[in-house]
């Protein structure tokens, strides 16, 4: 893990081609790290005891659905 990286809190920025010869730069996201994928829970049903629990595991980044980015936001 770079820790140098983890000491600043301020957003990254990744250049993504979403267009033919369109760069845009769209903030890296924070959920993921840009990675595009983290733990999520995920609910598991017990059905002999019809109930579940939870579980964590690597998927899918609910935050930026595993693209790494998010959308750039105004901020009033
Ligand atoms: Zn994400």
């Amino acid at each position: 893990m770079d820790r140098d990286r983890l000491a600043f809190d301020q957003p990254r920025y990744v250049r993504v081609m979403r267009h033919p010869g369109l760069w845009e730069e769209l903030p890296e996201c924070q959920s993921c790290m840009g990675q595009g994928a983290c733990e999520i829970e995920e609910a598991v049903p017990d059905y002999r005891s019809g109930s579940g629990y939870l579980i964590g595991r690597l998927g899918e980044c609910p935050e930026c659905d595993g693209r790494g980015y998010v959308e750039h936001v105004d901020e009033a």
